[in-house]
């Protein structure tokens, strides 16, 4: 997902945070106070009722019946249980109604709790046994109202007047569409079968491989079947229907032969293969800063659909205009913006962080986010060299509010502060300086995806990584950016040869090495809280922090 572009809807969040804060909270309290609600809890939490079995294998059968804007469909899942169990927890958002659930051929009782239905089997399924659950529901789908950032199902009609339907679920979570398990930290493991039954003049595209189309005549419906062999992470299944062409190409990379597949509307094929060339080229970059593609067996695939774009895994959407830049804008204020394009590039950024390697909790969403924003500036770096990606990530320092930390409210699937984007992509940015080793710190990058290959992770884990292949601990960096709204803050004082410098704004033991550059010298210093001096070779008359440091400086009085 991209950064919500209604920035008066971020002026107002301001306002209104600004105001709560002073009138309501008083200081010192961090605005996400909200008590977590019981459905949020069931939501974003590993209740006993999911804890006992783990997901498999999803096989996905929907219907979408536009005339009626409603869906009709089943999910049977295979899970192997890890505990003993008896009852289970399975997500799917009103309006939709779970109708049936079939168990070795019988009929099981299930009552519903808001968005949770509560599965009870006749007797308590044994640990270590693979097993199948069938759930059969239906009903009209919340509809989107701006997706992809509040999404659902968009019942849309393309510029010819046919449907174009699209889902979009991030953040809301795939349970706005179809029944599973909806939380981030278990993903199928032997992949899933996406079967999409829509009218016979239209074309599914989802996620995977199209495996084989079934024509209905009586009934004039196509099904459409789909499969992904990977583990997948629930939001990023996707269903889009319309009147789709396609055309394919081939990838030489790190993993072989990669098939790609762009879907368009016949209208929009001529400007496609011209944007689309961006395709390969990202790709390259990637495999290059992150290691091969992830999702080889999958294919890589292009969507158009009618929001901006989303990271649906292997099947990465696109509505950027077939233009450079975001929707006409760059991100980065700098004009660099303009020489690629910002959905491909960004979308596709997530298939390693973000599809590769999936947060378990959606508070850890700079995972992904954090991450596929400093992609941007590695893809830039890689085309047009380090300078233009430096000038890129720090340009992009304009978006960052501060409002509250990147990290969100641990379960309750609650994100947290839209900084995960630009602040999180300059504090990587941060944290390369440091590192101080450009190989070392793509083989970080390139770890990171080995070795937490189609895995979900915790924040920590990524943290410790990145500490332990780094052998610098950056614990207390993590802390600041992560968890502090406040910007470290360098306050200097020159007096001839003599440099004096401390940390404020740091939360206790920051002691980030910093690079400055003392009369056009680059010097490396390690502040702390407390005041330090050094003494230069000679009087200083410039001093400055560089810039590729996501720090803010001041006089020491
Ligand atoms: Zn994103």
């Amino acid at each position: 997902m991209t950064t919500k572009r209604k920035i008066p809807r971020v002026i107002a969040s301001v306002f209104v945070f600004v105001f709560a804060f002073h009138f309501v909270y008083g200081p010192a309290i961090s605005g996400q106070e909200k008590p977590i609600s019981r459905q949020e809890t069931l939501r974003g939490t590993i209740t006993p009722e999911r804890a006992w079995w783990d997901v498999l294998h999803y096989d996905l059968s929907v219907r979408f019946m536009p005339e009626t804007r409603s869906i009709k469909g089943s999910n049977f899942i295979t899970f192997k249980t890890l505990l003993p169990g008896s009852r289970m927890q399975i997500d799917l958002q009103t309006p939709l109604n779970v109708t049936k659930v079939i168990h070795g051929g019988s009929e099981l009782k299930f009552e519903r709790e808001g968005n949770v239905f509560w599965i009870t089997f006749d007797k308590e399924i044994p640990q270590g046994v693979e097993d199948r659950v069938d759930i059969y529901y239906e009903g009209r789908p919340k509809a989107a109202t701006n997706p992809p950032w509040d999404g659902g199902v968009t019942w849309g009609r393309d510029d010819l007047g046919n449907w174009y339907i699209n889902t979009t679920c991030e953040g809301i979570g795939a349970s706005v569409w179809w029944p599973n398990k909806d939380i981030g930290y278990d993903e199928p493991d032997r992949g899933m079968k996406i079967n999409i039954t829509v009218p016979e003049n239209l074309v599914d595209v989802s996620n995977g491989r199209l495996k084989g189309v079934d024509h209905d005549a009586q009934g004039k419906t196509k099904t459409y079947h789909w499969e992904v062999t990977n583990p997948i992470n629930n939001y990023g299944v996707n269903a889009n229907i319309g009147n789709y062409v396609n055309w394919s190409e081939t990838f030489e990379g790190l993993g072989g032969k990669l098939d790609i597949n762009y879907w368009v509307l016949p209208h929009q094929k001529e400007a496609a293969m011209k944007t689309f060339q961006e395709v390969p080229r990202m790709l390259k970059a990637f495999e290059h800063w992150f290691g091969k593609y992830p999702f080889y067996e999958d294919g890589y695939k292009l969507v158009t659909v009618a929001y901006p774009g989303m990271e649906h895994q292997s099947s990465v959407t696109y509505g950027n205009y077939f233009r450079n830049g975001y929707r006409d804008r760059d991100v980065s204020f700098t004009g660099i913006g303009y020489k690629f394009d910002f959905i491909i590039v960004h979308e596709s950024g997530h298939e390693w962080f973000g599809n590769n390697i999936s947060m378990k909790d959606a508070a850890d969403m700079w995972i992904h986010e954090g991450f596929t924003n400093y992609a941007e500036n590695l893809f830039v770096e890689y085309y047009w060299g380090k300078k233009e990606g430096s000038d890129y990530v720090i340009g992009s320092r304009k978006n960052i509010t501060n409002d509250s930390p990147i990290i969100g409210t641990y379960g309750a699937n609650r994100e947290g502060s839209g900084d995960m984007y630009y602040k999180g992509g300059n504090m990587l940015h941060t944290i390369r300086q440091i590192v101080n080793d450009d190989e070392k710190w793509r083989s970080i990058l390139v770890g990171l995806n080995t070795d937490f290959w189609h895995q979900t992770v915790t924040t920590q884990q990524v943290e410790a990584y990145i500490t332990q292949k780094a052998g610098i601990d950056l614990g207390k960096v993590f802390d600041q950016y992560l968890r502090t709204t406040k910007i470290p803050l360098l306050q200097y004082r020159t007096e001839g040869n003599k440099i004096s410098f401390k940390y404020d704004r740091v939360v206790p033991g920051f002691a980030m090495p910093l690079k400055v550059v003392v009369n056009g010298k680059p010097m490396s210093i390690t502040p702390t809280e407390s005041v330090q001096s050094i003494d230069a070779t000679e009087p200083v008359k410039t001093f400055e922090v560089d810039r590729n440091f996501y720090v803010e400086s001041a006089a020491l009085l």
